[in-house]
């Protein structure tokens, strides 16, 4: 039977996997080749993980505004912070604005209010509060994926507005956090050298704004809290594909997480699924069915 659907688009139903502009930068569409890669990138990282036998959960695309200011990103990203806004007023009041709009093309943006929600900048922002409150016996992994939002400034090739982070948390007490998020790396740097990546493990910062944010950045720098798992996603940019980062009590201590009667650390390792498959079409070209053998048996694609 032929595809009827996608016979007007074969962009769509290609074996070339694709990521599709849209009119607005940083805002793309993934075709049927490309999400699945993404597909089979997020399976091969659940069973990756399973020996840690993560609780998975499903986190939605947005998160309360109150929440981000608590953890500190709205001071330390409100360049790159999304927030939802929405109309507030009477059906009248909505009736004059488009009026107005018809006649003057007056923005009717203007009559939008911010709600109480953000888009979600990283999906484990989601998983601290699950665990508010609590004293735990023993470490969790948790995981979860999801659409993130970020209102970056450029957009050179690997640099989305929307994108999907698959993240894994681990909640407990520092050293073993620790040697948990340094686990991650070498694992990460491994897998994504089975890929057939050129990755390379280098510490790294959070591009926080402002003067005082690159304090903040050196020293997160010194204290090698944050690393990123860097690979070429084509067009001759390399770009951090993956990251683990170990937070301290920066999110035990605002949500009273403990372990053990003590304050719990958390670390994080953050996968963007979108730069991943950039990289793997840049190595190996935009068909997978024709990707060397090795790579397609890690990540489960293709003939084998
Ligand atoms: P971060 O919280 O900045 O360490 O981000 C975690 C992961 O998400 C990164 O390692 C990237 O793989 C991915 N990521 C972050 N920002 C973007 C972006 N603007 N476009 C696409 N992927 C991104
Ligand atoms: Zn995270």
């Amino acid at each position: 039977m032929t595809d009827t659907s996608t016979a007007a688009q074969p962009h769509l139903s290609t074996a070339d996997a694709a990521l599709i502009p849209t009119e607005t930068p940083g805002i793309a569409v993934a075709n049927r080749s490309f999400d699945a890669i993404v597909a089979a990138l997020r399976s091969a990282l659940l069973t990756l993980s399973a020996p840690q036998q993560p609780v998975s959960v499903a986190v939605p695309p947005v998160i309360a505004r109150a929440l981000l200011e608590r953890v500190g990103y709205v001071d330390g990203f409100p360049n790159l912070l999304g927030t939802v806004h929405s109309f507030a007023g009477s059906p009248a009041r909505w009736h004059e604005l488009q009026l107005a709009r018809d006649e003057q093309n007056a923005p009717w943006h203007t009559a939008q209010q911010i709600t109480d929600v953000a888009v979600l900048p990283a999906t484990c922002y989601h998983l601290y509060p699950l665990f508010e409150g609590k004293d735990l016996t023993e470490p969790v992994v948790v995981t979860a994926e999801a659409y993130c939002y970020r209102n970056e400034g450029t957009h050179e090739h690997g640099r989305l507005r929307s994108f999907r982070m698959r993240e894994f948390v681990r909640i407990g007490v520092a050293d073993e956090v620790t040697e948990w998020r340094d686990a991650w790396v070498a694992r990460a740097e491994r897998w994504l050298g089975d890929l057939g990546l050129d990755v390379s493990v280098v510490p790294a910062s959070d591009p926080f704004f402002g003067g005082a944010g690159r304090l903040m950045g050196a020293t997160q720098r010194e204290q090698q809290l944050k690393w990123e798992l860097t690979a070429p996603v084509g067009d001759g940019a390399v770009q951090a594909v993956a990251s683990a980062n170990y937070h301290k009590d920066h999110f035990g201590t605002p949500f009273s997480i403990r372990i053990g009667g003590e304050t719990a650390h958390t670390a994080c390792a953050a996968f963007g699924l979108e730069r991943i498959t950039l990289a793997l079409l840049a190595a190996h070209g935009p068909d997978p069915a024709s990707w060397p053998a090795r790579v397609r048996a890690t990540l489960a694609v293709g003939p084998r």
